[in-house]
């Protein structure tokens, strides 16, 4: 039922949200895929709705690699309700659980890497989290911190207060916020380090097919740092993952990724002058012709049941890109 009410859909909203017949290209966006429902991280999709997500644009879309997509963009040739599959940071669980989805139904996909944590780094925001997880005692007394008290007799608690913290911190200053990360690490009583990909992961995936993009090296939010910093982490993890895979990287992807606040037009321009192609930001929206292929926006559904994700998906055939729509 609820797929060929899908397939209607996808005959009508494109033509109504759409009427043009204007190419427009999706591009998804994740950043991991876990094997059951994980309390802490209750957005990211298990492998279970990944399946069903990655089946149904099979089914009803036309999924296409970025690097073939952002070409036909340009050239016309873009087929219709073209769709693109993108991952962020470089989750080892990509490799482990995303890839076999992806293989199952033949659907190109990038995946973007923060080179400095791969072969068992963690980034801060999961150091938050999974030591939320573990915390020792019953109550994290982070006030001292400049943070808060936080009981932790609920799974709900410890989850509200990572969210917290990390919303408390996000912002700040690279080192600051190092320094805070390390304390809480402390509080725990162990981390995985394991979470990210192996440089063999980032091989087996190129080798599967997958493309590989760059994220900098450490994930700076580009805007809150020297230039020549930004700069710096824009080459190196260019230079990185040419170095692993032996191949040209021609795709990028802003960390953090909203134009203006985490990115600016410097920022841009330090890419091109990377030798990227194509660069992909975190802003909501469909891109068309008329969009700078320096600053693709992406937009992923929420919904865990088929066909309201596949309607919102096309209903995002009508949010033409905020940044061509302003230019
Ligand atoms: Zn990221």
């Amino acid at each position: 039922m609820s797929r060929l009410a899908l397939r209607l859909a996808a005959g009508v909203l494109p033509r109504v949200c759409n009427p043009s017949g204007q190419p427009r290209l999706s591009i998804l966006i994740y950043h991991r895929v876990v094997p059951e429902r994980d309390p802490m991280r209750p957005g990211e999709p298990t492998q279970a709705e990944f399946d069903w997500q990655m089946r149904l644009l099979a089914e009803q879309f036309t999924p296409l690699s970025l690097e073939e997509a952002a070409r036909r963009l340009v050239d016309g040739s873009l087929p219709r309700r073209a769709v693109c599959v993108t991952f962020d940071d470089g989750y080892a669980d990509n490799e482990q659980l995303a890839l076999p989805v992806l293989a199952r139904y033949g659907i190109p996909a990038t995946v973007f890497v923060s080179t400095g944590y791969l072969n068992g780094g963690r980034m801060f925001n999961d150091t938050v989290i999974e030591a939320l997880r573990n915390w020792r005692e019953p109550v994290a007394a982070l006030a001292e911190l400049g943070l808060r008290d936080y009981p932790l007799a609920t799974t709900a608690d410890r989850r509200e207060a990572a969210g917290d913290i990390l919303t408390r911190i996000k912002h700040r200053d690279p080192a600051e916020r190092q320094a805070i990360v390390d304390a809480i690490a402390n509080g725990a009583r162990g981390l995985p380090d394991d979470l990210m990909m192996s440089d063999d992961q980032v091989r087996a995936l190129a080798a599967a097919g997958v493309s590989v993009g760059a994220h900098t090296v450490s994930h700076p939010i580009l805007a809150a740092v020297a230039p020549e910093t930004a700069q710096r982490e824009i080459r190196d993890s260019k230079a990185q993952l040419e170095s692993l895979l032996q191949r040209e990287i021609a795709v990028f992807a802003y960390p953090n990724g909203l134009p203006e606040r985490d990115y600016g037009a410097e920022h841009r321009a330090m890419v091109q002058e990377a030798g990227f192609g194509v660069a992909v930001s975190t802003h909501w929206g469909v891109a068309t012709p008329d969009s700078d292929i320096l600053q693709l926006p992406r937009f992923t559904p929420w919904d865990r049941v088929p066909l309201r994700f596949g309607v919102r998906l096309l209903l995002n055939q009508r949010r033409v890109d905020p940044l061509t729509a302003r230019a």
